[in-house]
């Protein structure tokens, strides 16, 4: 986008500037306010001072800021989310009314959602197919900084900078990455060289931590996917595809989310519409506090309280503890979720959700309900993830502190009960499924 600005102002000067939206950044939470402040600020640093900051509605605000620096157009990367892509049109019209062009080159994904279609022109409506057709399609390198560009400085007032500095202070912002460009490139360049080896047998491992945790700089724009996927073209092995496969899981949710924008707050199938939800306020809350008396179900919410992160396996084992144990509908979790997480995406959060909820794209058959216990015994073998996040069970050895009901002092410490029996709900959950199917 800065090279086609560059270009586009006939290598002239470029204002690289920001719009702080109330209608976005007041509704994303504090975890999230936080990690955008952190890297805004730290994307002033990285261009010596050079970013304007904007605030308000940019419909608003950019057809004035523009007329006054006589900018001629506008460039920005393509939004395809709900919101962001009715904004823009709107914004498109404003600005196309003082005269000023806009421009969109390229969007957060190495292909912009809607492009990638089956031999009909349709949308593909399941993974597997996608990430093949994906595959296919295939993707520019990422463009480079011109090394002729020049930023014009273009100062904003200290009131947007302000915003950013309260909401980094704000009370509840979990323990946050380091912030900015270097530091993403400094993580994946770790990642490259000491975890993707083992990323396809590790992965699901959260006591291992062998992930990428480049999601929070990929919501962002911070890092691009397609400087990712550069690089892991020229690695082999099962590591480098296996993470071109969780990549393409990113494109595919973001493409589900452009062809089906109601999916954001209602099922995308509609196979479990007469499902019969209940909202316990007590059991919601022990879910979202961590103290469900399941301890994997409890280390994830307590990581997500403490980091604003958790990882793959542990958000699919606490929504499906949530949707299928605690029979709560979706999008409740998923809103705590997006409030919570610094990469917080309404795609993905949504159909990770949805895909769970087995009310999204995949036929995940919503008869497979995690079992918290099973799952933590498999994955976290030694319970070190539940021993680093409940140091009310830090006192039991092994796999024991996945089933503290079966030691003498178990709950020595202050651990909760277990709030509801899984079995039970499991088979609650099956029962309230076939009802359902059979009213449809
Ligand atoms: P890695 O395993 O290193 O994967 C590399 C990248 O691939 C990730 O950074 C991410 O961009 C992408 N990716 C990996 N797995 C998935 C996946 N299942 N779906 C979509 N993209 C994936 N991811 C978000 O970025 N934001 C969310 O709000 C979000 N909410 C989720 C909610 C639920 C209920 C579930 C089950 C999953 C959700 N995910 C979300 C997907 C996934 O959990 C995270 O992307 C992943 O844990 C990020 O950690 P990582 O960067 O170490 O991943």
């Amino acid at each position: 986008m800065l090279a086609a600005a560059h270009e586009g102002a006939g290598g002239g000067q470029v204002i690289v500037c920001f719009v702080l939206d109330p209608a976005i950044f007041d509704r994303a939470g504090p975890a999230r306010q936080a990690w955008l402040a952190a890297n805004l600020l730290a994307l002033r640093e990285t261009y010596q001072g050079r970013l304007t900051l904007l605030h308000g509605d940019p419909v608003d605000v950019l057809p004035g800021f523009a007329q006054e620096h006589g900018a001629t157009a506008v460039h920005v990367s393509t939004e395809t989310q709900p919101f962001g892509a009715a904004r823009d049109a709107r914004v498109r019209a404003a600005l196309a009314e003082v005269g000023v062009e806009w421009v969109e080159t390229g969007s957060p994904y190495a292909v912009t959602p809607g492009r990638v279609r089956n031999k009909a022109g349709d949308p593909f409506a399941v993974f597997t197919p996608f990430a093949r057709a994906w595959r296919d399609h295939g993707w520019r390198a990422p463009a480079e900084e011109p090394a002729s560009l020049q930023l014009a400085d273009a100062a904003s007032g200290p009131e947007p900078w302000a915003i950013l500095e309260c909401a980094l202070a704000r009370k509840g912002v979990p323990e946050l990455p380091p912030a900015g460009e270097a530091a993403a490139l400094a993580r994946w360049r770790t990642f490259l060289s000491d975890g993707l080896q083992g990323y396809a047998a590790h992965r699901d491992r959260p006591d291992l931590d062998h992930t990428s945790r480049l999601s929070p700089y990929l919501k962002f724009g911070v890092l691009h996917p397609r400087t990712l996927l550069a690089d892991l073209a020229d690695c082999r092995g099962a590591g480098a595809d296996r993470l071109i496969t969780e990549l393409a899981w990113r494109e595919f949710y973001a493409d589900v989310l452009h062809h089906h924008p109601g999916s954001l707050d209602a099922d995308l199938r509609d196979g479990l519409t007469g499902m019969a939800y209940e909202e316990d306020p007590q059991l919601v809350e022990a879910w979202q506090q961590g103290r469900t008396g399941y301890p994997l179900v409890d280390a994830g919410m307590r990581q997500l309280l403490a980091l604003g992160w958790m990882h793959n396996r542990v958000r699919m084992v606490t929504a499906s503890f949530l949707t299928k144990d605690l029979h709560v509908w979706w999008p409740l979790g998923a809103r705590w979720f997006l409030d919570h997480l610094i990469d917080g995406d309404l795609a993905s959060n949504t159909h990770g959700w949805q895909w769970t909820a087995g009310t999204g794209t995949d036929a995940a058959p919503y008869f497979r309900v995690f079992n918290p216990v099973l799952q933590g015994v498999k994955f976290d073998p030694h319970a070190d993830y539940v021993r680093r996040w409940i140091p009310e069970l830090r006192h039991l050895c092994g796999a024991a502190a996945h089933e503290p009901w079966k030691q003498d002092d178990g709950y020595a410490h202050g651990y909760p009960q277990r709030v509801v029996d899984h079995a039970d709900e499991r088979r609650g959950a099956l029962a309230r499924y076939e009802a359902a199917r059979g009213g449809n």
